[in-house]
């Protein structure tokens, strides 16, 4: 198969944006719909174990959906991916504060770049063909001061698609001040389907000897604590839904896994970090990354009332987020890997979502 793309609008968000989407068929048959609407996935379709091909993510037919349930469903996320306390860090001996756009316990913190981050913009996109490789560039400049961090930054994530089954994300900033980036991609996976219901029946593999705990804000406390001998061990690959309902604070806080871990190895280096597989039909998928630590959020906050392409219902824990990131609240944690991008450098990291069916 040649791997090709094609393009058809996709709406107008609620900032008046003209969206447009583009369906991306890579050589080994796995197809990626994307928007350059927050470059969000809209469906991502993978083989099992007999070739039968399904959509495994979570997606809208229009920017409405997004609007009407969450913001962040398989969004590119910026500047600063996850939490950031009270909204205000300090760099430079200058105090910012940025938007306080979630609440969780009734502490308010920034979240994912703050009210309208990365995420709800239209992006400039460039889709292309190359080899046996069909990928799409999006781009854009974050002013700076844009929700109330420094410094303007020139943004661009190139999404690929291999004849392999591999979805490779590459994000490149370069701000012009000192300033965090903590890039993510906030797509979810359910081998089951779209509306398949829990993935507490999924099997996850984190290579991973530690988790930042963190207060009922999901605000790390600071500690890093070890796995050992607790619901987060997932260092032999475990059923999500083995333990997730334990009796442990943790788990409260975030009602389920809302957690990031601290991966086994340094920052920079690429490497397999994660594995998640469905035994029902032999759908996986193996992460790779150069980033330090990821965030396993299992949709705890889904709803049933919340539909998603076609009209289906959603449900708690619809889907799992395989976040990979830097620690949440690194601006205010000098003693952890750093987020601060210094004045015309670049920031550079690679993620990896390697599917396979067995
Ligand atoms: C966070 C969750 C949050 C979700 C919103 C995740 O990255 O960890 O706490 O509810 O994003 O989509």
């Amino acid at each position: 198969m040649k791997p090709s793309y094609k393009v058809r609008d996709f709406g107008v968000t609620k900032y008046g944006e003209k969206a447009r989407a583009w369906e991306l068929q890579g050589a080994g048959g796995m197809i990626l719909d994307v928007t350059d609407f927050g470059g969000k996935v809209i469906r991502l379709l993978t083989p099992d174990r007999h070739g039968e091909m399904k959509d495994i993510t979570i997606g809208f037919d229009s920017p409405a959906g997004w609007d009407a349930t969450d913001p962040y469903w398989g969004s590119i996320i910026g500047r600063y991916g996850n939490r950031i306390a009270k909204g205000k860090f300090t760099l430079n001996n200058v105090e910012y504060t940025i938007p306080l756009n979630n609440e969780p316990g009734n502490i308010p913190c920034g979240l994912h770049g703050g009210t309208r981050g990365w995420d709800a913009f239209v992006w400039g996109a460039e889709p292309f063909v190359k080899d046996d490789d069909v990928g799409i560039i999006f781009s854009r400049t974050s002013p700076d001061g844009e929700n109330g961090f420094p410094g303007k930054v020139d943004v661009s994530v190139i999404y690929t698609v291999t004849k392999d089954n591999t979805w490779r994300i590459e994000y490149k900033a370069t701000p012009d001040k000192d300033t965090p980036i903590n890039m993510t991609q906030h797509v979810y996976f359910n081998f089951k389907g779209e509306a398949g219901g829990s993935i507490e029946d999924h099997t996850l593999w984190i290579d991973g000897d530690a988790t930042t705990p963190t207060d009922i804000g999901l605000i790390p406390t600071g500690e890093v604590a070890p796995v050992e001998g607790t619901p987060f061990d997932f260092r032999k690959p475990t059923l999500i839904g083995a333990r997730i309902n334990a009796k442990n604070q943790q788990l409260e806080f975030g009602r389920g896994y809302d957690h990031n871990w601290v991966l086994n190895k340094k920052v920079g280096e690429m490497k397999k970090v994660a594995e998640l597989t469905y035994s029902g039909n032999g759908r996986g998928l193996e992460v790779w990354t150069t980033e330090p630590c990821i965030q396993i959020y299992t949709g705890n906050w889904a709803e049933y009332e919340w539909t998603a392409k076609g009209g289906e219902h959603l449900s708690f824990r619809c889907g799992i987020a395989m976040e990979t990131q830097h620690a949440p609240d690194s601006p205010n944690r000098p003693e952890w890997p750093t987020t601060i991008v210094k004045a015309g450098q670049l920031y550079h990291t690679v993620t990896e979502y390697r599917f396979f069916a067995k």
